[in-house]
């Protein structure tokens, strides 16, 4: 089937030709040291197989939130750790003198520019920033999901200079993404969990038009059960939403999307790890009491709820994971969803900080279909924006 987009398939003879690669390669560091390099490594594939093809390869890359250029925003800091994932040289090349740096390059030549957001227009998506860009290359490559909700210069503008196509891991991650939501195997649940609604609204109102069953956890159950005339006690809650909880359950009615609520919960009168719990049905929480968790018997039910689904996707946790035993509903039913994934089953796809962490607790993030790293843009995906960096990939 012919992509929405180009990808590094489309692009023939890249040989000698300059490729302008936008990538993620804002890793943590601490001490000069990156502590996580999941960015670094889905880097990897698009840059390998653009110098294997003979291109000059030119990394473009934000890296922190500088407000003026500053030493510890550096890319050459970033440069070592990328070329050790990468196992092959790479260079780094300052804004300025960059022209004469670049065509210095040979074929197969791999560097690293400078951070763009050293360029005050790149987050305002300036043209003569984008302009900047485009006069270092031949061809553009974004690459980088993670970055494509925000119209920036390096995302967004140098699309619409330069001949565009996906790299591998946008490519990936548009897949997957499309398998879960854009066109899926029905029926399909979507987990929603996590601490509040307020910050998952527009998710929550997708949803409910999108998928047949919507599994409602975390703390922003409280507040449909609130509305549903439950009593959660001291459980975290935005009372003043109970309104809009309501409104999503009407919608969900129009849609014929099955909402799903606990009806059993862990609670606790303290917020510590390990403190003493009961299980109880949702009507029987005391006052003094914080659910923390959806129970085991609800937990069930939704095994079996993603048992006869064929596509699932996920976004926060379905209980105060951090925090043992308030884990356990999560840990459960990720579980399970790697289980019918593993079988053929299901198409699992998850995404979300949090929701990464606690499918990475239950030892099962490789087990699903796919999982999203990429935080800020899958939820605004979720929400069924366009993707401004996505759009502007289009054939
Ligand atoms: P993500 O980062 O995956 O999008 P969120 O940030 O929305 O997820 O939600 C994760 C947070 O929600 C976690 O810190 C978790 O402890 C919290 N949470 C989940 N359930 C509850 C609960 N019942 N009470 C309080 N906090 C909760
Ligand atoms: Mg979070």
């Amino acid at each position: 089937m012919t992509k929405a987009y180009k990808t590094l398939d489309d692009m023939g003879e890249v040989r000698g030709k300059r490729v302008l690669v936008r990538e993620d390669l804002n890793v943590p560091m601490v001490d000069g040291k990156v502590t996580d390099d999941t960015r670094l490594c889905a880097a990897v594939p698009t840059v390998s197989e653009l110098s294997d093809r003979g291109a000059i390869v030119l990394v473009l890359a934000h890296f922190g939130r500088p407000k003026v250029p500053s030493p510890e925003n550096s890319l050459a800091l970033v440069t070592k750790p990328f070329e050790t994932v990468l196992g092959r040289p790479v260079r780094y090349i300052d804004w300025e003198g960059a022209e004469d740096a670049v065509a210095a390059l040979q074929p197969g030549d791999i560097a690293v520019l400078e951070n763009t957001r050293f360029f005050g227009g790149e987050e305002k998506n300036e043209p003569g920033v984008a302009d900047r860009f485009a006069a270092l290359g031949d061809l553009y490559v974004n690459d980088a999901f993670s970055a494509a909700h925000r119209a920036h210069a390096s995302t967004e503008g140098l699309a619409h200079r330069l001949p565009a196509f996906a790299g591998r891991a946008m490519e990936a991650e548009l897949d997957a993404l499309d398998k879960a939501l854009g066109r899926p195997e029905h029926p399909v649940a979507a987990v929603v969990g996590g601490a509040k609604v307020s910050t998952k609204l527009d998710v929550l109102k997708q949803m409910v038009t999108k998928v047949d069953h919507l599994i409602i956890g975390g703390g922003m159950a409280n507040t449909f059960l609130a509305a549903r005339g439950v009593n959660v006690g001291k459980s975290l809650c935005e009372h003043d939403l109970t309104g809009t909880a309501e409104e999503i359950l009407d919608a969900a009615d129009r849609a014929n999307c099955t909402v799903h609520l606990p009806y059993d919960v862990v609670v606790a009168t303290e917020f510590k790890p390990n403190p003493a719990t009961r299980t109880v049905n949702v009507h029987e929480v005391a006052p003094d009491e914080m659910i923390l968790d959806i129970g085991p018997a609800a937990t069930e039910a939704l095994g079996d709820v993603l048992k006869n689904c064929r596509t699932l996707v996920w976004n926060g946790p379905l209980g105060a994971f951090e925090t043992p035993p308030f884990d356990t509903a999560t840990v459960a039913l990720a579980r399970t969803a790697a289980a019918l994934t593993g079988d053929g089953s299901l198409v699992s796809v998850a995404g979300g900080g949090d929701t990464v962490a606690a499918l990475n607790q239950a030892g099962v993030a490789d087990d699903f279909t796919f999982v999203s790293t990429a935080g800020g843009a899958f939820l605004e995906w979720m929400e069924g924006k366009d993707l401004p960096g996505v759009a502007a990939l289009a054939r």
